[in-house]
């Protein structure tokens, strides 16, 4: 194809005239050194080119080369496990063969070229398959296992297939088409990143995605196929609740899309999710987990194809029926790489700087979360949940990239560090966080946990919100003030943060809460405040409820293993029999 040549460099930003062949979306080869860039508009014959790697040093005159393929990722066994760049790029690989500092214009593809997989086939001759259809399987890692599908927008009989062990370019199977036309087929295949992939219907989400975390699933669930936002104000236990979320959501693959803070902090981040490990099989959470992450020295714009690359990567293992949870971090990050861009094209800024269509972009990416019927004659569920964290200067919520991600998240955990001085984790707010998915959960959770459950649910939150009204009159005139059944809602606040919302990470019991479990904690904290009541009204003193020794294993409950569920029934009895003790002594006395 005819090259074109750079007119102009302004940072990660080329433009090249004589690009007449070149389409908005496609990838370009910049100068001698082949650097990858990616044409984001179209002026008569000029393209303006967001250069994924270091400029400097490029010149005016350079060639471009046109390759008249959008960007787009590789798909097929070995994306799990090495951990990507935003252009799929195996940073591990990089790194061996370049060193720390990515020479640039390295071209490593994202499916190794070398590693032979064992595919098991799931069709024979003579079988007519679909566009979705499982061909056969690969064991990708020990917890994942890959599902080889007829590509979109193929199908017919199968002429030929062939087990074994392969190479993600072999042959694996030939179909003939409806056209008498035979199309051969690889496990591996390409995708354009900023296109969402097909599926046969978008579902109600309508399923929890349990994570274990008590505020999470109790209080602001989200659901499989649902979106959330959550903000990370510096120390305020983000990290710690991305990890819980990696090791204990419902899902069984992990996308973490790393739009680089700061260098440093992707470093931790490439440290420490390798140390994780998956809680049900003890093996490393790496196993069932994609990591793509920008390094320091890659540029801005960089962040900008990864969180495309990343949803693409994540809506693949949806298709194969998986639950498939992505994270995003920060998405704020990603949308300062989309003002630089635009600041640079010279274009009409918005709010802040940032360009107009900010929000559409925004909305774009959530709404490729979703549950979905896969594509595939067996009508499989696949859900991708998606996950994305804020980062706004000042931890300010009326900055443009929250506003916009509010708009279109179902769910706002609100991180607030607030909490974490007050060593509250996971520091959740329970007063200014909401989920719109609690009434498309309603059926699912009365169904599978009760009516009383929801009720608790939403007695409780009542509770909470008043000890915040409370609170304000204490301070002003002193607890005393407070009539007894308000002392008593303050007691049960308390309670209800401190021995249900409360949740140690580091425990090793207390880190993962099963529904189960849940419940039935909710449910002792629940009887007490209601024997409670009754005992108030029959004439006992607030404080000698508040004395109970009972109260101090309804704190240590959550510490109660999950084998040992009924411990907490029998908790329950006895919190029962002390409240008919106390109100007979109390009416004995009077
Ligand atoms: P951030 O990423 O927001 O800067 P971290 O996630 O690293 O903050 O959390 C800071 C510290 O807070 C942790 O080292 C830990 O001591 C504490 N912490 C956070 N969440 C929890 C939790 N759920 N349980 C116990 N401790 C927590």
């Amino acid at each position: 194809m005819k090259q074109g040549k750079i007119i102009k460099v302004a940072g990660p930003l080329v433009i090249a005239e004589g690009m007449q062949n070149t389409k908005v979306y496609d990838v370009v080869r910049v100068s001698e050194q082949k650097l990858m860039g990616e044409v984001i508009e179209m002026r008569r014959d000029e393209a303006s080119i967001q250069v994924y790697e270091e400029t400097a040093g490029l010149g005016v005159g350079a060639p471009v080369y046109p390759t008249g393929e959008p960007l787009s990722v590789e798909l097929g066994p070995g994306l799990i496990e090495p951990i990507y760049d935003g252009v799929q790029r195996p940073l591990d690989i990089i790194r061996s063969q370049a060193g720390d500092r990515i020479t640039r214009g390295i071209d490593i593809p994202g499916l190794s070229r070398e590693k032979k997989w064992e595919f098991k086939p799931s069709v024979k001759s003579g079988d007519k398959v679909f566009e979705g259809d499982e061909l056969g399987t690969v064991q990708e890692t020990v917890l994942v296992l890959h599902r080889i599908m007829v590509p979109p927008g193929i199908g017919g009989v199968v002429k030929k297939i062939e087990g074994g062990g392969h190479l993600v370019t072999d042959r694996i199977a030939v179909i003939e088409g409806e056209d008498g036309k035979d199309k051969e087929i690889t496990m591996m295949s390409k995708w354009p990143v900023r296109v969402p992939r097909p599926y046969k219907e978008k579902l109600m989400p309508n399923e929890p995605l349990s994570t274990g975390q008590r505020v999470i699933d109790a209080f602001f669930p989200i659901a499989k196929g649902g979106t959330a936002c959550v903000p990370g104000p510096f120390g305020s236990g983000k990290t710690v609740v991305q990890h819980q979320l990696a090791k204990w959501a419902d899902a069984q693959i992990i996308v973490y899309v790393g739009c680089g803070e700061r260098g440093n902090e992707m470093t931790d981040v490439l440290i420490e999710f390798p140390q994780l490990t998956d809680p049900h099989s003890g093996e490393p959470l790496m196993l069932r987990t994609i990591l793509i992450a920008n390094t320091s020295n890659m540029p801005v714009a960089a962040r900008e194809a990864s969180v495309y690359t990343g949803i693409t990567l994540a809506e693949y293992y949806r298709d194969m029926g998986y639950s498939v949870a992505l994270m995003a971090d920060s998405t704020s990050r990603w949308a300062e790489a989309m003002r630089e861009m635009s600041g640079r094209l010279e274009e009409m800024p918005g709010e802040e700087g940032y360009p107009a269509y900010l929000g559409t972009r925004i909305a774009e990416f959530y709404e490729r979360a979703g549950k979905v019927t896969c594509l595939g004659s067996d009508n499989r569920t696949g859900a991708l949940s998606v996950i994305g964290a804020v980062s706004p200067p000042g931890g300010d919520l009326s900055d443009p990239v929250v506003q916009a991600t509010l708009r279109v998240v179902r769910v706002f955990w609100s991180l607030e560090d607030k909490l974490a001085y007050r060593r509250h984790f996971p520091a959740i707010s329970w007063l200014t966080s909401y989920s719109l998915y609690v009434p498309n959960l309603r059926e699912w959770i009365v169904e599978n946990h009760g009516e009383e459950w929801v009720a608790n649910v939403e007695r409780a939150l009542a509770i909470l919100q008043e000890e915040a009204e409370l609170e304000e009159i204490v301070r002003l005139v002193g607890l005393d003030a407070l009539s007894a059944d308000k002392r008593l809602i303050m007691e049960t606040a308390k309670s209800i943060r401190e021995d249900f919302l409360h949740q140690n990470a580091f425990d090793e019991v207390d880190t993962y809460s099963s529904f189960d479990k849940m419940v039935k904690l909710m449910e002792l904290i629940m009887l007490f405040h209601g024997l409670s009541e009754d005992a108030l009204e029959k004439g006992v003193p607030v404080t000698e409820i508040a004395s109970l020794s009972i109260r101090e294993r309804i704190a240590r409950a959550k510490f109660i293993p999950e084998e040992k569920l009924d411990k907490i029934d029998a908790l329950k009895k006895e919190i029962s029999r002390t409240f008919e003790e106390l109100t007979e002594k109390v009416a004995t006395e009077a």
